[in-house]
Formats: structure tokens, C-alpha cells, sequence
């Protein structure tokens, strides 16, 4: 069964007065007032614990969309559980047949559901209602029918055989459970964790970020609409050091599929390095975490072009992107003129609630993720090192609002810089035009991440010259483009270094994880 290359899911506009707005908006506002009780998806069970927990919009803190039944370690062992008996007959079964489901809840997702998965994910995550349209629904869409695409390929990839023998490779999905830790900060990536390696025949424990549940469930209630089998997929609330304490302590557990935190992803590889000799296998371990992503600016680069690649690379989303562009190293020849232009620009962007379709942007996700980026703002504001050039306030009274923020520094070493923000704000940094290359290097060494980054510039050997010495500072690497934004089955996305083990989501190289592949030898 080999499926072709299929086409990108195409992306609603959702424009003024259209009726696929009116359509959304309907179903946002059912949604908001429903009060969605959301159970655990363990075998067959719909698990409700009791132990409820309120979920809220993050830009409207005060209003309560529903409720998810919180587990415990008992929760994680019955998944484990649920996963290991419904193995033999998911691996057993014809790919086509397992290919069929995700294809069909791939349809689901861009008919039936679009506007469900779009409106929870808009309430639940704070993304507008174009942010959520890429991600919900046309990313999460192309991951499953790419994925499909991609496993064919690799199902038929087979070894030389010679005269008196024949040899094949039998793609076996890995000895035990995988489990799927999922960020909030893409409904799309929350279900490519667990479905990609799903699809190998792997069977899952999935693990979303509360602040993602209520998107969450609207597509495991997809997937099941499918005909996903009881088991495959279990979808768990418990916090992160429950469900390591259980999952990387089983003997089964044969690998973890995890984008999130750096910190988180270290501590993970720790407490799984020390429990190695317990495993019936060697785990695979994929992660996708921080980025300190980076826009270089050469002197040769289009004013316009180097405004609009930031104001999107780094605010779109509200910065909540491990691509988000969050610093910028500007030639002094044409920085005054970008920072002008920029600082005008986000004058006009209008911040405020997803149900305003005028929003550029929302709230970030919760008060901690608030916390945080406010006290790089407030370090800014009483360091000598650092200048506010646009925005710098905040204020959670009704939800986590902080304006889309500009800050300059002229050392190089300055801590927002550095560091791994993960909200909207951009720390620019001005160079001597003329010293291009140290700026290069620079470039390379200030941060631990090696995510994505941008080379904004005309001249074609600064150009070639950017690209060859940073080619190790990004997995995605942008020419005369924002650094976010990856397509799925265009760029395959993924970086190394601190980002991550670069194992390329929505791509062969994924799914090769997923598989440990037999090789058959007969000779006649
Ligand atoms: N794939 C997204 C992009 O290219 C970012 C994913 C992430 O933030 O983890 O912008």
C-alpha cells in the first residue's frame, strides 16, 4: 500500500463576514458555555476520578470552560496496562487497515470537527482563530496523512537479495509501550506525538500539558470516531514526575516521544540512564525542546522584509513557539531604520481576547509562563545593559496580557540574549556593519540552542557565508524568512544541541524511531 505525497491541507481565511467565521464563531461560543467534562481515555474506559480540575481561558481568567478528572499513579499503570494488552492485535494488523484510521481522522479533523478542534484550541490555548486554523487544523491534518505517506515509503524499503536466498526487512514497531509527553503550545504536535508513533504500531501513553487537555480531548474523541482500537492511544492528567516515576521505572517501556523543556527532557534521559538495565529493551528517546532562535541581519538586507520576519517570528503566537524568533543582531547601517519601523508597527497590533477576530495577539498560557517572562521585563527595565523600545507592560487582571516587547542591549552576553524566553519578546542587538563575520560567530556561540534561525540579507555571499558557518546553530534555517513557521512535509522540522535530537517532525526520520526493524534471511 503505498500512499503518494498528499497535498497540504488548505488554510480557512476566515475573513470578515464569511460564513466559515460565523461557523467558528458559533462553535467557540457553544463550547465556552458547555462546561465540558473531561474524562481520562484508558481502554475502553472513559475514567473519571472525581479529583476535578477547573480549566480557564487564559485571557479570561475568571470565566471556567469545564472541568478534567485529574489521575494518579494507578491512572499511569492501568494505561501501561491498557497499551501492553491491546499490542499484539494493533501490530498485528494490516498497515493499510492502520493507515485507514489515521487518514480517516485526518477527513474528520478537516470536515466534521474543524471548528471543534479550532474553538478548544482557541479557548483553551489562547491562539486566535488564524493561529489556531494552522495549528489545529492544518498542521495536525498534514502530520497524520503525511505521516501515512512517509511509513509507506519506509514499509517499502527492502534489502538485495542474491541467487539461492531471499532477504527482507520486517518494519516491527519497538518491544513494549511508548510514551507521548505533549506540549500546550501546539494542538498539532500534542496529537503527532502519540499518533506518529501509533501508526508504526506502537502503542501509547499519552500525557498532554493540562493547559492542552481541552483541545486534547477533542481529538482523542476524534481518533476513536475513526475506529482507533481500545488501547492504542490512552490519554492521562497526572503530573510529570508521576508519570515518570511509573513509566521510566517499567520494564515495557520502550521509549518516550517528548516536546517541552529542555530541563524537563535532561531530567527524563537522566532518570532513564539510571533505570537502563531494567528495560526489556534500549528506549528511544526523542525530544524536541528549547530554542534561543536567532534573526541576522546583514547590511545588504530589505528593511521591510527584516519588519516583517520579526514582528511575525517573534509575536505571532505570542512568542509561545520554540522557532520564535527572540533575537535579532541588526547592521548598524540599516538598525535604526528596522527599529523605527518595527516599534511603529507593533504600535498598531491590538492585543486581547480570541473572540475578537481582530487580535493579533492573546494571552500567554498561564500564570507561571506570565511570571516568568515578566521578570526578564522587569530585568530589563533596571538593567543598565538593556533598553525597553516597545511595549514592557503586563497586567493578568483579566487574563496573562503582556504587550509584544522590544528590548535593546548592546552586551552581548545580556541574559535575554541567552536565554530561552518563551513568551513575546524580542532582544535585538546592533552590530558594526562591517563586522559581519565576528557577528557570525557570535551568532553561534551565545546560545546553548540550535533550533532555527533567519539570514536576512541581498548579497548572495553573505548569504552562502551565513549558511556555511552556522550550519550546526539551527535545524531549520531560513533565508529572507522568519525563522517559525515550518510546514509540514515542506520543513521538516527539528534541531540540535540543546533543542533537541533533531529527529525531524513529520518525516522519515521520526518514524524510523518508531520501528525496530527485523532482517530475514531464507536461503532455498
Ligand atoms: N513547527 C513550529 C514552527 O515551525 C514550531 C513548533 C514549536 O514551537 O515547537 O514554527
Amino acid at each position: 500500500f503505498a500512499y503518494p505525497m498528499p497535498v497540504n491541507e488548505p488554510v480557512y481565511g476566515y475573513a470578515a463576514g464569511s460564513a466559515e467565521r460565523k461557523q467558528l464563531k458559533k462553535v467557540v461560543a457553544e463550547l465556552k458555555k458547555a462546561e465540558a467534562d473531561i474524562p481520562m481515555y484508558i481502554g475502553a474506559e472513559e475514567v473519571r476520578t472525581g479529583n476535578k480540575v477547573a480549566l480557564h481561558p487564559p485571557h479570561e481568567t475568571a470565566h471556567t470552560l469545564g472541568y478534567f478528572h485529574e489521575g494518579n499513579e494507578s491512572h499511569v499503570k492501568q494505561a501501561i496496562n491498557a497499551a501492553l494488552a491491546a499490542k499484539e492485535n494493533w501490530a498485528a494488523m494490516p498497515w493499510e487497515d492502520r493507515a485507514h484510521i489515521f487518514l480517516k481522522a485526518a477527513d474528520l479533523l478537516a470536515g466534521k470537527y474543524r471548528y471543534q478542534i479550532n474553538g478548544a484550541t482557541m479557548l483553551g490555548q489562547s491562539k486566535n482563530a488564524f493561529q489556531a486554523e494552522i495549528d489545529s487544523a492544518c498542521e495536525l491534518i498534514d502530520f497524520l496523512r503525511f505521516n501515512v505517506h512517509f511509513l509507506s515509503e519506509i514499509y517499502k524499503q527492502q534489502p538485495n537479495s542474491a541467487p539461492g536466498m531471499h532477504n527482507r526487512m520486517e518494519w516491527r514497531p519497538l518491544e513494549g509501550f511508548v510514551l507521548a509527553v505533549t506540549p500546550f503550545n501546539f494542538t498539532a504536535i500534542a496529537g503527532n506525538l502519540p499518533t506518529s508513533a501509533a501508526m508504526c504500531g506502537n502503542v501509547i501513553v499519552w500525557k498532554p500539558a493540562h493547559t492542552q487537555i481541552f483541545a486534547a480531548q477533542v481529538f482523542m474523541r476524534v481518533l476513536k470516531e475513526a475506529g482507533l482500537p481500545d488501547g492504542v492511544i490512552n490519554l492521562i492528567y497526572v503530573d510529570g514526575p508521576v508519570l515518570g516515576n511509573v513509566c521510566f521505572s517499567h520494564p515495557d517501556f520502550a521509549g518516550v516521544h517528548f516536546t517541552g523543556s529542555t530541563g524537563v527532557f535532561n531530567q527524563m534521559w537522566k532518570t532513564i540512564g539510571e533505570n537502563v538495565g531494567n528495560y526489556k529493551v534500549y528506549p528511544r528517546i526523542v525530544g524536541e525542546t528549547g530554542g534561543k532562535d536567532f534573526v541576522l541581519v546583514h547590511k545588504s538586507a530589505d528593511v521591510d522584509a527584516t519588519v516583517t520576519a520579526l514582528v511575525r517570528g517573534a509575536f505571532e503566537f505570542q512568542g509561545q513557539k520554540c522557532s520564535a524568533a527572540s533575537r535579532a543582531y541588526l547592521p548598524s547601517n540599516i538598525a535604526q531604520a528596522i527599529k523605527d519601523k518595527l516599534v511603529a508597527e507593533l504600535k498598531t497590533m491590538k492585543m486581547g481576547s480570541v473572540e475578537d477576530f481582530t487580535n493579533f495577539m492573546n494571552a500567554v498560557i498561564d500564570e507561571k509562563a506570565f511570571d516568568r517572562i515578566a521578570k526578564y521585563i522587569d530585568a530589563a527595565k533596571q538593567s543598565s545593559d538593556a533598553t525597553i523600545i516597545a511595549g514592557g507592560n503586563y497586567d493578568k487582571s483579566k487574563g496573562y496580557f503582556i504587550e509584544p516587547t522590544v528590548i535593546e542591549t548592546s552586551n552581548s552576553k545580556y541574559v535575554a540574549l541567552c536565554e530561552e524566553i518563551f513568551g513575546p519578546v524580542l532582544t535585538v542587538y546592533v552590530y558594526d556593519e562591517n563586522k559581519f563575520e565576528e557577528t557570525i560567530e557570535l551568532v553561534n556561540t551565545t546560545s546553548p540552542y540550535a533550533l532555527t534561525g533567519s539570514i536576512i540579507a541581498q548579497d548572495r555571499d553573505a548569504i552562502v557565508l551565513a549558511t556555511e558557518k552556522l550550519r550546526n546553530a539551527a535545524g531549520n534555517f531560513y533565508i529572507n524568512d522568519k525563522p517559525t513557521g515550518a510546514v509540514v512535509g515542506q520543513q521538516p522540522f527539528g534541531g540540535a544541541r540543546a533543542s533537541g535530537t533533531n529527529d525531524k517532525a513529520g518525516s522519515m526520520l521520526n518514524l524510523y524511531r518508531w520501528l525496530s526493524a527485523r532482517t530475514i534471511k531464507e536461503t532455498f
